[in-house]
């Protein structure tokens, strides 16, 4: 016996037999002075497919600039180095 356990999109309708294609989501307001411990509770969360989530602009688009590289410690070094002589440089001018 096999079981198949079909997802559903609360927004369209839309069906999917993998997890990932249903995405929970929920909106949570809460008062500033107050930590959230927790999340949204689960009735807060509808679940819906991915096209839903991208008409409401709801999945974040990856950016089309290059990262920026992540600085070694030698170029923090160095950088700080020329901040140091540029400085010295200009006291003395
Ligand atoms: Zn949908």
């Amino acid at each position: 016996m096999t079981k198949t356990t079909i997802y559903t999109c609360d927004k369209c309708g839309a069906t999917s037999e993998k997890a990932d294609d249903i995405i929970g989501i929920a909106i949570v307001v809460q008062q500033s002075s107050y930590q959230m411990a927790y999340g949204a509770p689960k009735s807060f969360y509808k679940h819906w497919c991915i096209p839903c989530l991208k008409k409401f602009d709801l999945i974040p688009q990856p950016s089309k600039d290059k990262p920026k590289p992540v600085p070694t410690f030698n170029d923090l070094i160095e950088e700080l180095m020329e901040e140091i002589v540029g400085r010295q440089m200009d006291e003395r001018s």
